[in-house]
């Protein structure tokens, strides 16, 4: 039972304090944090700080005080916000989507789950057993991404290293009738190499630790994470029984979402392709590569469907068209190989992740809606994604999630800012402009074309000759060093927490957030020879070989260049910021209250930082 509200345990809604200051904010989070008063309104943005603890607010009887309530009839909760969209889109018609932000650990994943069994539960379909059945596949999608999206780190046991907006799609009656899932940007240099106390995906330690003998050495596995350099720098720690029964959940949720035997089985294969990859070496030959020890090939080709042979060359050479269009291999250095190797092993599993988000979709895609017989239909999307990351040493991927978070928070301050003015001129008011930290200049710093760092990143990653990181500094250097929000230590030469030719800084929204460029460059042309494309659409896996329709080109085919990674990401960026636009929002804005994972302790300080970056304070000077 949510109990309710009283005078011990603060205001329910910061627009009641008494007075709009820092000191009375934190004063009033603190309070309510430590009577496991998680939740808190701002107006119609519920703040949440996470408890670190499991807490009975979540069962049936709860979500039968909050059904088809008004949003301040009860205590602040999920579950009021979820109905408070639900009714918009049911009674009004209008697409709604819940945003919710907030650094990593501060519980987002958790909030978006309970969000969805929220809509699940109040959802009645009436013996329609085809909407029963995609309420079912929405619930089960997440246990299926997490295995194969989500990994230990430092700050979070099960951290989603990707981005999440689910779409759930109604018919007039506000039934169900399916959904969509979009993923942006997995982290998949997690792949190869964690940070010390960090872990790869789960999926690998669940296929390791939980799969049967018989099906371990089908595979020509070991029950033993620390025999692959893939998982090897992961098992300190590790969590075995979760992985054990990481795998069974799986399995069934595969099952229920209609992942065929097949399918199953062609998944496990292709993470056991990937952790015998990256334990393939390569020794010097004169000049060239080659393999170290040869029995990982047929081992390989078998999981892979393809030939020793064939696996053999694209492994150690390439093919290059000669300037008369005569097409010769070229051997690898060994250095070229290992890159080989390990891209190849990246972008099996990328593309691995994105065929599963697409099977899941083909599950639950609203089929034969008509119109006519249903009636409008209408959307909720729920938004999950990374948030402001800043790591002991930051590198492409937090430079690409802290620009998503910088695109999030411009487009929240727009829409308080338009929900206010319509507001104002609706009470026939005098606009009053509130001083909001504006972060448009940091969004034209990252994005703008040919001058942002964007812009120079694919600049030099297209530019001829060699162009290392280093160079890509200095340019950044001479073309921004007049940016208030940038620099670099050739630009604060005395500033000795950044090395020269390595790092630079971005003054962001939330803070100043160093990078090292150090890879930006690889990482941005993710360069993955042609021949592994065509090695692996030629597979005689049907599952394994449509993850790969680019490999029918041959060399001389590929004609265009491929978009870069930031690219992608920006385009992918920019579609979603106008998806979101286009809807009626409502905000979750997530809160962690230390970094021990401790449901006691409220760091004073990290708690007031992530208060004055999410701009909580002045969403109530707004409200009152
Ligand atoms: P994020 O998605 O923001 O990175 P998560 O949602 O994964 O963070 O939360 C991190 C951890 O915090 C969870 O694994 C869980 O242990 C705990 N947690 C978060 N929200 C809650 C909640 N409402 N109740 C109990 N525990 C929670």
């Amino acid at each position: 039972m949510a109990e309710l509200e009283g005078p011990e345990f603060g205001k329910a809604d910061f627009v009641l304090l008494d007075e709009v200051t820092m000191e009375h904010f934190m004063e009033n989070l603190r309070l309510r944090f430590s009577q496991g008063r998680i939740y808190t309104y701002i107006g119609e943005v519920l703040v949440a700080v996470n408890p670190y603890r499991a807490l009975e607010l979540y069962g049936p009887s709860v979500v039968e005080q909050y059904r088809g309530r008004e949003l301040y009839e009860r205590p602040p909760h999920l579950f009021a916000l979820a109905d408070a969209a639900y009714k918009a889109m049911k009674r009004r018609a209008k697409d709604t989507c819940i945003v919710i932000s907030g650094e990593s650990g501060a519980g987002k994943t958790e909030a978006s789950k309970y969000i969805m069994q929220y809509i699940a539960a109040i959802t009645n379909p009436t013996q329609r057993a085809e909407v029963e059945r995609v309420k079912n596949v929405l619930l089960k999608s997440n246990c299926v991404l997490e295995a194969f999206g989500n990994a230990k780190t430092n700050r979070n046991d099960n951290s989603s290293r990707f981005g999440k907006y689910m779409d759930i799609n109604f018919d007039f009656k506000g039934d169900p009738t399916g959904g969509h899932i979009h993923n942006y940007l997995l982290e998949k240099s997690r792949v190869l190499q964690q940070q010390p106390g960090e872990r790869n995906f789960h999926s690998f330690y669940q296929l390791l630790l939980g799969a049967p003998e018989a099906l371990l050495s089908s595979l020509h596995l070991q029950r033993d994470p620390s025999a692959y350099c893939y998982t090897q720098q992961g098992t300190q720690g590790s969590a075995g029984s979760n992985d054990v029964d990481g795998y069974r959940a799986v399995e069934e949720a595969m099952a229920v979402i209609g992942f065929t035997p097949e399918e199953v089985g062609a998944v496990q294969r292709i993470l056991a392709a990937i952790l015998h990859l990256g334990n393939v070496q390569f020794v010097a030959e004169g000049e060239v590569a080659a393999l170290e020890a040869v029995e990982h090939l047929a081992v390989l080709a078998q999981l892979t469907g393809t030939t020793p042979e064939q696996l053999r060359q694209a492994l150690l050479a390439r093919t290059v068209a000669t300037g008369g269009g005569e097409l010769i291999e070229k051997g690898h250095s060994p250095t070229e190989a290992a890159y080989g190797r390990d891209a190849c092993a990246k972008a099996i599993y990328e593309r691995l992740f994105g065929w599963i988000v697409g099977r899941i979709n083909a599950s639950i895609t609203a089929r034969g809606y008509d119109v006519r017989q249903h009636g409008k239909s209408t959307v909720i999307g729920v938004l999950d994604i990374y948030g402001f990351e800043i790591f002991d040493t930051n590198s492409f991927e937090q430079f690409c999630i802290n620009y998503c978070n910088e695109k999030l928070q411009q487009l929240f301050i727009e829409l308080i800012l338009r929900q206010e003015q319509a507001e104002y001129q609706r009470e026939g008011i005098t606009w009053q402009n509130i001083e909001y930290f504006s972060n448009e200049p940091i969004v034209e710093l990252v994005e703008q074309p040919h001058r942002g760092i964007l812009a120079l990143l694919d600049e030099a990653c297209l530019a001829v000759g060699t162009v290392t990181d280093a160079l890509f500094l200095a340019n950044m250097d001479a073309r921004l060093g007049h940016h208030p929000h940038y620099s670099s230590r050739k630009l604060c030469p005395t500033d000795k927490t950044m090395e020269f030719d390595r790092d630079f800084r971005i003054k962001h929204y939330a803070g100043d957030v160093t990078y090292s460029v150090e890879g930006f460059l690889d990482k941005n042309k993710d360069t993955l020879f042609q021949d592994f494309k065509r090695l692996l659409y030629n597979s005689s896996d049907p599952v394994l070989r449509s993850m790969w329709p680019d490999g029918e080109q041959s060399i001389t085919e590929v004609t265009k260049r491929p978009l870069t990674a930031a690219t992608l990401f920006k385009n992918s960026m920019v579609a979603l910021v106008e998806n979101l636009a286009s809807k009626e929002p409502y905000y979750v804005r997530c809160i962690k209250p230390n970094d021990q994972k401790s449901p006691v302790l409220f760091d004073e300080e990290r708690c007031r930082h992530q208060v004055a970056y999410l701009g909580l304070l002045e969403n109530v000077q707004d409200d009152v």
